[in-house]
């Protein structure tokens, strides 16, 4: 694979980009891998990576059946924090948010990490407690953030309106290294990493059963025929609950709609992340200028990837009132993605009652942020067959013994 460099652009606009290479092979599948990771997501793609990278496992078929990146992948709302509550939380959090500051160089792929800086709304009381709580908490594990008083947040974010009619900014917890990356080309330089060791990323591939022998995996069936392995990873995100069917176990997992719209583009105001919980509701600017708003999920089960009026409805009205220039905005498009919940709001990365298969998913609402971290302990657990320190916390067994880890608070607002 050629590398991308400033001397290749200068080579490329000479020569009318006739020499680009296609960024990923797309092989027919083979009859058998050490490995098949099904979803071509961001998780997805991290975990084939970091097989190879870190642990030399590099026959390894990433399975998807839409295009990769076409999941949640490619539909959320980019946003990179660490400052969760829960030790487990923070440390695979900041593992992924450290990773994410070198990726563009690691993969020579630029995913356009841009660490703006998220800040938490306190607009309540209540609010104010829970974020000095997670500050201080934050400070234990080496996490940095701070609590900052309402003249700091006008000062980082002028357009917000502190004395808001129902609730005054009180605070906020800011963490200046937080952000947000391209989320496509998250995608895109993973898969391409993938294919440069040799690994096949395969489109249009819809795994359509799980085979098994005594108890172990031996193969999947496909759209495009059964492929053997030794080893499988689960990691489809919201049909997390159809693949362990397949598999022949059940997951504690829900899956719903997760909704986001962007406005039309306008001139830079906000170079901050902003997210106000109470009211329900984020917001950030993209480059292009949009004003990209995370809305609500669904309040009922269901598979489908779209948006809806009312949810843009009551997003855009909640956050007038912490934005009121936004009510002179037109919202240009609205999608929705199909999240997977837990009950305890927190990942599962875990072995399964089938040898030889292995799940990651319950991202909900926020794993955009995680992918590098998860896919390092996913592809930990995938090639030692046990969970590494990162992971340990995350396995499906907690649901059984109680060993819940409740993140309803850090990941409350729908990101
Ligand atoms: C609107 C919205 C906003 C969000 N905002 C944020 C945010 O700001 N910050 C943040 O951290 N997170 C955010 N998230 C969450 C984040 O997008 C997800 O947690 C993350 O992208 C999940 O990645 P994934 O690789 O696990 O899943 P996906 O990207 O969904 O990938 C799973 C893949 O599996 C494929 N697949 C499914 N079934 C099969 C099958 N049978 N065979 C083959 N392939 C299959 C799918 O086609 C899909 O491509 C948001 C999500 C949404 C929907």
């Amino acid at each position: 694979m050629k590398r991308y460099s400033a001397f290749a652009i200068a080579r490329e606009a000479l020569r009318n980009h006739t020499g680009w290479e296609r960024a990923w092979a797309s092989p027919e599948p083979k009859p058998r891998y050490d490995a098949i990771i099904v979803g071509a997501g961001g998780h997805g793609l991290a975990t084939a990576y970091y097989l190879g990278k870190n642990h030399g496992i590099r026959n390894v078929a990433i399975l998807e059946k839409g295009w990769l990146g076409g999941g949640n992948t490619g539909r959320n709302t980019t946003i990179i924090r660490s400052n969760y509550l829960q030790d487990p939380s923070a440390a695979i959090y900041e593992k992924a948010r450290s990773l994410y500051e070198t990726l563009s160089q690691e993969l020579n792929y630029n995913i356009m990490f841009s660490p703006r800086g998220v800040m938490m709304l306190a607009q309540t009381e209540h609010e104010v407690r829970g974020y000095l709580r997670t500050a201080q908490a934050n400070a234990l594990q080496g996490v940095s953030t701070e609590f900052i008083p309402p003249k700091r947040v006008k000062e980082l974010c002028p357009i917000i309106r502190l004395d808001g009619p129902r609730y005054p900014v009180l605070g906020a917890l800011w963490q200046a290294r937080a952000g947000t990356a391209r989320h496509d080309a998250v995608a895109w330089g993973y898969a391409r990493a993938c294919s440069d060791m040799g690994m096949h990323v395969i489109q249009n591939c819809e795994v359509t059963g799980i085979r098994r022998e005594g108890g172990r995996v031996v193969g999947v069936d496909t759209s495009r025929g059964p492929i053997d392995c030794d080893k499988l990873g689960i990691v489809v995100a919201g049909h997390s609950g159809r693949l362990a069917e397949m598999a022949g176990f059940r997951l504690p997992i829900e899956s719903v709609a997760l909704q986001a719209l962007v406005s039309e583009p306008i001139k830079p105001v906000m170079d901050v992340v902003v997210m106000a919980n109470t009211v329900h509701g984020y917001m950030s600017q993209s480059d292009k200028g949009e004003m990209v708003i995370g809305g609500g999920a669904d309040g009922y089960n269901n598979y489908t990837q779209r948006g809806s009026f009312h949810h843009v409805e009551e997003t855009v009205r909640a956050l007038i009132e912490t934005f009121p220039m936004l009510s002179r905005l037109k919202m240009l498009r609205w999608w929705g993605g199909i999240v997977d919940m837990t009950g305890d709001r927190s990942p599962i990365i875990s072995k399964t009652p089938v040898e030889g298969v292995f799940i990651n998913c319950g991202w909900g609402t926020g794993g955009f942020k995680a992918i590098p971290g998860s896919g390092w302990a996913m592809a930990e657990l995938m090639a030692r067959g046990e969970p590494g320190p990162l992971a340990a916390e995350f396995s499906l067994g907690r649901f059984r013994e109680g060993r819940f880890i409740d993140e309803s608070v850090a990941a409350g607002v729908a990101h």
